[in-house]
């Protein structure tokens, strides 16, 4: 009687398992009815208890091998409908879609424009030197001749830092972001005695409203050559060397007379214009020439504030605003873009 009850149950489990929905929560159902803790299975198992050993043996056997029939198909049923709910669609591999392209970093336009001006100088044998963002005011203003009273700090107002000074042994001096590239040449000229030709490339600061040609933060680049017998005519031709190779065209130098404290005398200094040669068109608004920096003899109050004999040496600087030769270059319309961090602008370089 055992015997047929458990055919009869496989019969209807083999049934219904044909019949259900191909889901996990009707299979678990299925195996919940059969072959859970309170199915009729397991039901007749515990009734073998009251059977003689020999059919206790035989059913019990029977009842055994049936369960892990019943267990063996409800596994495959599982396996099969979970891999009938893989989709397809939503796992294929399209292989000619494009991949993804990796955004490679690269150089910003001022980058790219420092490491030109660096490459040209080095070409004719100056050493490239650096020096703090954060300058005393001594090396900013007063060794390049300009006092606390003069009116060029006015034009060049800076940001000053707000310092504690814990040792009283320490004499408290000012700190301000230089506001010039020129405060290093006071350093380099204090440590180094003459000739030597230096060019100073970096950040410098300055407190005014920003427009499209002035921005608070901005890089300067200055060239420095003393001896003694430096002479302007080898400051216009260098500028004329270092413009016609940068530009990659003859580029002519022009000097009008100007004023800077650290310098004497002093000039701004004008390049033949690179679109159009120097014949005139809208970039050089008629005229021929473009504006590019400032240059001149070093006063002899820089060499002596630096330590060196008056009138022992001579030599020129001239300077110039890194991001102006890159907004020429590039044809950029305004200063600000390049802190702007606008990756609109970066991404064209
Ligand atoms: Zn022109």
């Amino acid at each position: 009687m055992l015997k047929e009850k458990i055919e009869n149950l496989k019969k209807q489990f083999l049934a219904e398992i044909e019949k259900i929905k191909p889901s996990d929560k009707a299979l678990f159902e299925l195996e919940k009815k059969y072959v859970g803790r309170k199915s009729e299975f397991i039901a007749i198992l515990k009734s073998l208890k009251n059977l003689t050993p020999e059919e206790k043996k035989k059913i019990g056997e029977l009842a055994n091998v049936t369960k892990n029939q019943i267990w063996e198909i409800i596994k495959n049923k599982h396996a099969e409908i979970s891999e009938s709910s893989f989709d397809a669609k939503k796992e294929e591999i399209d292989v000619t879609i494009p991949g993804k392209k990796k955004s490679v970093g690269h150089w910003n336009p001022i980058s790219l424009v420092r490491h030109d001006i660096e490459n040209i100088f080095t070409s004719m044998g100056y050493e490239i030197i650096e020096g703090p963002e954060v300058e005393t005011e001594w090396y900013n203003f007063d060794a390049l001749n300009i006092p606390a009273d003069h009116p060029a700090r006015d034009m060049q107002d800076t940001f000053w830092i707000r310092q504690k000074i814990n040792n009283k042994n320490l004499k408290e001096e000012s700190l301000s972001m230089r506001s010039q590239t020129s405060a290093v040449q006071a350093r380099y000229m204090e440590k180094n005695k003459p000739p030597f030709r230096i060019i100073v490339p970096g950040k410098c600061f300055r407190r005014e409203a920003t427009d499209t040609t002035h921005d608070h933060t901005f890089y300067q680049f200055e060239a420095l050559v003393v001896g003694e017998k430096i002479n302007v005519g080898n400051l216009k031709f260098t500028a004329k060397e270092f413009f016609s190779a940068f530009f990659k065209q003859d580029v002519n130098v022009r000097l009008r007379p100007s004023y800077f404290p650290f310098t004497e005398p002093s000039f701004e200094f004008d390049i033949s214009c690179t679109v159009c040669g120097g014949s005139g068109c809208r970039t050089c608004k008629g005229g021929g020439w473009l504006e590019l920096g400032g240059a001149g003899m070093v006063n002899q109050n820089v060499f002596a504030s630096a330590g060196y004999l008056r009138n022992k040496y001579q030599g020129f600087a001239w300077g110039f605003g890194l991001e102006r030769l890159a907004m020429m270059k590039y044809k950029i319309d305004d200063v600000r873009l390049f802190h702007s961090g606008d990756l609109r602008f970066v991404k064209q370089f």
